[in-house]
This record gives C-alpha cells, structure tokens and sequence, in this order.
C-alpha cells in the first residue's frame, strides 16, 4: 500500500456512521500526504451522512468499502435486518443522501483487494454481516483471504487476531490506545481499527489507525471531538434519543 505519492503510511478509518465531529477530529490527526483507506459504513446512526460522504470522497481514498449501513441506505439490503433505532436512522438518512453522493457510493463494495492487503467491512468470510469477536472466528477468516494482512470494521471495537503458524493462532485481543502490532515472516493478521463515528469500546472518543507497510505496524489511535455538538445535532434531527447517549457511553 505505498501509493500513488510515495508516502509511507495510511491513515485507516471506519464506521464514520454520519459523525461529522469525529471525522474532522480524526483528519486533523492525519500526517501530510497520508493515504486514506475507509472500511465503510459512512452513514447511519449519524446526523451528517451528506458531508461525511463528501469529505470522504473529496480525501480521494485510496480505498473506500460500503458497509451494511451504507448497503441498506442505498436500498440493496432489507432494513428488517436491522435493529429499531438503526432503521429508523437509516430510512432518515436514505431520505437526505444527495444523488451525486449516493451514485459515488454505489461505485464502491463490501470488500476490496490491494497490493498486500485484503480490506472487507465486517469479516474476510461474510464482508457484510459477521461481527469478528470471538478467537474462533479467527480460523475460518484466515482462510478466506491470501496475503499477509485484512482490515474490518463493523464491530466498532479496535482489536487483532493473530495467525502465527499453519494451525498457529492467538487469542483475538482488544487494540488499547497507543498500541502498536507487526506482522513477521510468519505472521498474518486481521485488525480492526475500531470505529470513528461511534466506538463500542467504552471509550467515547474517535477510534482510527495507522498502517505503515515498510515496517509491517499498525498503531491504534484515539483522538477526543466535540461529541457533543454531535449529540444534539441527532435529538435536533429527531433521530433517536439513544444513538445521541450512546457516543458518550461509547456503547
Ligand atoms: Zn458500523
């Protein structure tokens, strides 16, 4: 992944969900000519889904998957698969989303190969549904991608798994603030980088990561915005009251 302008690193973002704060609040933090890769679910929950999708496409990334949010407000899977409070966001925002923005999303899909690095929203396996928690996803998911490395969100929850042999793994573990991980001659992994718009890992504040290839590391990032201009944007857009409590839950 060391692109189109020589520049070493990536900054890796996902699950903005229409969080306008958190995603100006990560791309401050982003490094002069660092690339962008977005593992989707730009939308949903959130009460910004248009100037999210335009800064995202303005970054020109490098990369930029859709996730079942994205999927569903562009009406290609059903809402009932979703819960209450996410259907009803999404049927809000598919109602707002701007045509020249949402013909720029259906440019893109679940999962996406690049030189060195599968990318899929939720899981190598299943791009748009699997939550990868639990240490015996891991097997079955390092069999369903080649090369050393895949990012997915989904889970909003910043974490690694590890395969360090043919029938080798490590325990899936949480990705802590400042944390870095290597690949090695015989390692692979899966990470997520945990989730911009809205983290799930009882911490409030943005979630993103740094991808360097030369080294082979992934550092974990967090970074504080202003959540809660964000909360009362979602109870001014009559969006439901939990999605604004939970940013500061970080549930
Ligand atoms: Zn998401």
């Amino acid at each position: 992944m060391i692109g189109r302008h020589g520049q070493i690193t990536t900054l890796i973002i996902s699950d903005i969900h229409g969080n306008l704060e958190a995603l100006e609040a990560v791309l401050a933090c982003r490094g002069p000519e660092q690339e962008v890769v977005c593992l989707g679910d730009l939308v949903g929950y959130g009460p910004n889904p248009n100037e999210v999708v335009r800064l995202v496409r303005d970054l020109d990334p490098t990369a930029c998957l859709l996730g079942n949010h994205d999927l569903a407000v562009l009406g290609a899977v059903p809402l009932e698969l979703f819960n209450s409070d996410a259907a009803r966001a999404a049927r809000w925002t598919a109602g707002r989303l701007k045509p020249d923005l949402r013909d720029w999303l259906r440019e893109h899909a679940p999962t996406q190969t690049l030189p060195g690095t599968h990318l899929a929203h939720a899981s190598p396996k299943d791009p748009i549904w699997e939550y990868m928690e639990e240490s015996w996803q891991g097997p079955e998911n390092f069999e369903s991608f080649s090369g050393p490395l895949c990012f997915v969100g989904h889970t909003h929850v910043p974490r690694v798994f590890e395969q360090t042999g043919t029938n080798s793994y490590t325990p899936v573990r949480l990705l802590g603030e400042g944390e870095t991980v290597q690949l090695g001659d015989n390692v692979r992994m899966i990470v997520n980088p945990g989730s911009v718009g809205q983290p799930r890992d009882g911490d409030w504040r943005a979630a993103y990561g740094v991808w360097n290839p030369e080294a082979g590391t992934f550092t974990a990032h967090r970074t504080e915005y202003a959540v809660e201009t964000t909360q009362q944007k979602i109870l001014d857009a009559g969006l439901p009251r939990f999605l604004a409590q939970r940013l500061t839950l970080g549930r």
